[in-house]
């Protein structure tokens, strides 16, 4: 890994996940970046149009668009813009922070919320030494960080921090779509600070100590609201588990309850929910995801 320099603070990826919004507007009107000389840090709001239309896109999600072959296709016009419209975004921001693989832009941290309980949950999609030194500096230093990858399941990400070759991703809840709330600001406030600190300390060689591995949640799976013959949903996620932060579910456990009362059953190995009922995901059916706490080993050579 370069030594890292510049830094980009992206909020609006979604456009209707405002905190990251407001934390970017406000770390740049308290100037903040001056509390981090070592670096040049520039701020992003990804989506400004989705941010005006108070939605999380407007014609494709702008955080799957950031695959190489999807960053480098041509697009059809539609109007007077290339579409889908976050496709063509999506190739404007990796020439401006980019281009991924040999992009400008050191570090990009990413933030987002959820409307489930996600607590303060840490996105990281490569699992390499520095990754991991993040994840267990941000959860030594941060009471309530979960550290979460789906790195296992792609080759190739398709988010936008993928442009940079470090980054991570901040993801708050629970808070509705559209809305702020003084506990998640606090918490992506943080995270972004420890971030940072992570950061001047591995290149200061001034890291304290984090033990000899680090819990991740890793993704393996999502779950699908039951429908009936009509092919619509059927049921609701059981109510045991709304609310629950990563809750261990096992074979026989609630999981659905049908608009009937009936409970529907977990039929499956030991796992770990996330994004429980969450709202973002009801245009896609699913009704959570499964994953599977491991430890990744921490090599200690730079103390
Ligand atoms: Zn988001």
């Amino acid at each position: 890994l370069k030594p890292i320099q510049s830094v980009a603070i992206v909020g609006g990826t979604h456009g209707n996940e405002l905190t990251g919004v407001y934390c970017v507007k406000h770390w740049q009107k308290q100037n903040k970046a001056a509390d981090y000389p070592e670096f040049a840090i520039e701020y992003l709001l990804a989506n400004p149009e989705a941010i005006k239309a108070n939605k999380r896109y407007l014609e494709k999600d702008l955080n799957r668009c950031f695959k190489l072959a999807d960053l480098a296709s041509d697009l059809p016009a539609k109007n007077n813009y290339a579409t889908p419209y976050e496709q063509g975004l999506a190739q404007k921001i990796n020439q401006q922070l980019g281009p991924k693989g040999q992009a400008r832009i050191d570090f990009i941290i990413d933030l987002h919320t959820s409307t489930t309980n996600m607590q303060t949950n840490v996105v990281i999609i490569k699992t390499d030494q520095f990754h991991l030194k993040l994840a267990a500096y941000l959860k030594q230093t941060l009471p309530d960080v979960v550290i979460t990858t789906e790195s296992e399941l792609m080759d190739e990400h398709h988010f936008l921090m993928s442009i940079s070759d470090a980054g991570f991703l901040v993801e708050v809840g629970p808070i509705a779509q559209g809305t702020l709330d003084a506990n998640c600001m606090q918490q992506t406030n943080n995270a972004l600070a420890a971030g940072l600190e992570f950061v001047r300390r591995y290149q200061n060689n001034s890291l304290p100590k984090l033990g000899d591995s680090v819990e991740i949640m890793s993704y393996h799976g999502k779950l699908h609201f039951p429908l009936d013959s009509q092919g619509e949903v059927m049921a609701c996620v059981h109510p045991s588990l709304i609310n629950q932060a990563y809750p261990l579910i096992r074979l026989g456990d609630p999981l659905f309850q049908t608009f009937d009362g009936e409970t529907i059953t977990y039929q499956g190995e030991p796992s770990h929910l996330a994004f429980i009922n969450e709202a973002a995901y009801y245009d896609q059916n699913i009704a959570m995801c499964l994953c599977q706490a491991k430890r990744y080993k921490l090599h200690d050579e730079r103390l």
